[in-house]
């Protein structure tokens, strides 16, 4: 098994296998690992952020401007079209301050907007969360623990709310099913039977979710 992720190439073989029957495939599969770093790199080129004014970054995914406002009194907030991000003063107007700043006000939403749907779901289904936490994970959206504590990565809210939708039902899901059971998937279809656009949605886009 051959996979390659963040730079890296990782060839996976079962022990008896010897090294020159792997190289030989890493070998045959030179082009491959090639198109696939390549392809990787431009797409974190297209992600750098370089967190200033008027620039566009996805929220519920739409693009808004980043407007900033340097006030002693105001607060952050988000409306249809724009970020508008409190800054005390100028001196706080650079790219380290901003990105901490900006990634705030987004947990903040996170927080509010995944808890409400989490929780409104959660009566359709007929389920009972514990505790509904927001986190940063690398490379994950949700969780579900055994002690029925669901947990969202913060930066699922640059997704359109259909994704989020999809995330909030499967860890909801798991309440029933703690797997990825056919049964699981089963109750997933019944509550959202496009579920498969949203899970591939995410498989393909999830640079895009990310600065
Ligand atoms: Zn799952």
């Amino acid at each position: 098994m051959i996979q390659v992720r963040d730079g890296l190439v990782e060839v996976r073989a079962p022990f008896n296998i010897q090294q020159k029957e792997i190289d030989s495939f890493i070998s045959q599969k030179e082009n491959w690992i090639k198109k696939k770093l390549l392809l990787q790199k431009s797409k974190k080129k297209i992600m750098k952020k370089k967190f200033e004014n008027e620039e566009i970054f996805q929220f519920l995914g739409k693009d808004l401007k980043l407007k900033i406002i340097i006030s002693n009194t105001k607060k952050s907030y988000i409306s249809d079209e724009s970020i508008y991000l409190a800054l005390k003063n100028n001196k706080e107007n650079c790219e380290e301050k901003i990105k901490k700043k900006l990634e705030i006000l987004f947990r903040e939403m996170a927080k509010e907007i995944f808890q409400s749907k989490t929780l409104n779901e959660a009566k359709n289904i007929k389920v009972t969360p514990k505790k509904i936490i927001i986190r940063s994970y690398k490379r994950r959206w949700g969780s579900c623990s055994h002690k029925k504590n669901i947990s969202y990565n913060w930066k699922l809210i640059m997704a359109p709310e259909k994704i989020i939708d999809y995330v909030v039902i499967h860890e909801l899901c798991h309440l029933i099913h703690f797997n990825h059971s056919r049964d699981f998937w089963k109750s997933v279809d019944n509550i959202m039977p496009d579920y498969k656009s949203s899970k591939e949605w995410l498989k393909l886009n999830q640079h895009l979710l990310d600065w």
